[in-house]
């Protein structure tokens, strides 16, 4: 009857709104979170999902101004309670014992550990200095073991669990021309993530990976000097790459910081309580994985 069908459009419509109107379940509430390079690209955008579904965030980078600003922003959009940010050098021993004792102590504890500094470098093997070899070491690899050990201290006192997640790279997994050292540095991250999913178990502590593929936009590795090279390195100009990436990819998308975000978001949240040691990659489906 048109009456009835009326009474259920209107019926439904209002329980659609009284639904809407609902709080929504917040699945990281009283989570802390530390997300190193939190001042960048994907660390920022990572900060913002955790804050969005409850997590108090403690943004860690060496960048003063880049981490005032995420902090301004961030601070500004959740609130002043829920955000700290501390100047933080992973490669620096005792730098990042210090900064996991001053974030326990800002909020009482680290639940999430999104280990994800980064920097980038391009030359050919003949071209790469023993210098540009050992920042990617020290940065990449050696930062992310100096920061996954202070967690686990940390958590294994704590007593409950932990989720660690490493933002890594598919240069890890996969070859990239003129990038032995970063590929070689990601690569070692990854198997380190491995090793310590293997650790942690027993203790509740989850360690997994994220591999995004290019990440143009909102990542500052991708201004200067790491453009161009990149660029060089597939004989093509700067502004060609990110429709390079695109198209390259099974889905044709670009990937954003964002979607590494949600990836992350799956592994420190309840969704992934039985997923560890594992590796998401986040690259709209890369042909250059697949026999066809
Ligand atoms: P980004 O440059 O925007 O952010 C990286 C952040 O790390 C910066 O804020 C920088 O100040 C900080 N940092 C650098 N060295 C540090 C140090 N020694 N101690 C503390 N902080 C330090 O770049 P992004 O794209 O957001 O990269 C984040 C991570 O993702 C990196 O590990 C990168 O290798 C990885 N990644 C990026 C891409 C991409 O295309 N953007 C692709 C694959 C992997």
């Amino acid at each position: 009857l048109p009456e009835q069908e009326a009474f259920d459009i209107e019926y439904w419509a209002l329980e659609e709104a009284k639904l809407q109107r609902m709080p929504k379940p917040r699945p990281l509430a009283g989570k802390v979170a530390l997300v190193t390079g939190g001042a960048g690209g994907i660390g920022k955008a990572t900060a913002e999902r955790l804050l969005r579904d409850g997590a108090c965030v403690v943004l860690a980078d060496i960048d003063d101004s880049a981490l005032a600003s995420a902090h301004k922003d961030l601070a500004g959009r959740h609130s002043e309670d829920v955000v700290r940010s501390l100047r933080l050098d992973v490669t620096r021993e005792q730098d990042v014992i210090d900064a996991f004792a001053t974030a326990a102590v800002e909020f009482g504890g680290i639940d999430i550990l999104v280990s994800n500094a980064g920097i980038s470098s391009s030359a050919p093997v003949d071209e790469t200095d023993l210098a540009m070899w050992n920042r990617n070491m020290d940065i990449l690899s050696t930062g992310y073991f100096l920061v996954a050990r202070e967690a686990f201290r940390l958590m294994k006192k704590q007593k409950t669990g932990g989720s660690i997640v490493f933002i890594a790279s598919k240069n890890g997994l996969a070859a990239s021309p003129n990038a032995s050292a970063y590929c070689t540095a990601k690569a070692a991250e990854i198997h380190l993530a491995r090793c310590l999913a293997l650790e942690g178990a027993e203790f509740g502590i989850r360690v997994n990976t994220v591999n995004p593929d290019a990440v143009l936009r909102g990542s500052k590795i991708w201004t200067g000097e790491w453009r161009e090279q990149r660029a060089a390195a597939y004989n093509m100009k700067p502004e060609e790459l990110e429709e390079h990436y695109r198209k390259r990819s099974m889905l044709k998308l670009s990937v954003y910081p964002e979607d590494i975000a949600e990836a992350v978001f799956f592994f420190v949240s309840d969704m992934s309580a039985k997923s560890t040691g594992n590796i998401v990659n986040v690259d709209a489906g890369n042909a250059q994985s697949f026999t066809r």
